[in-house]
């Protein structure tokens, strides 16, 4: 793996319910983004 790749996979996460791009914000233990979660709440 090159390192290069390594670390823009550290800042580009996909939210796991809709792919959308997560920016990194929050609790890096989610893995759904600000939208998903939301709706998880419900
Ligand atoms: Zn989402």
């Amino acid at each position: 793996m090159m390192p290069l790749e390594f670390y823009r996979n550290i800042p580009g996460k996909d939210c796991s319910q809709c792919g959308a791009q997560i920016v990194e914000q929050h609790e890096s233990y989610h893995s759904e983004c600000e939208y998903c979660l939301s709706k998880v709440e419900e």
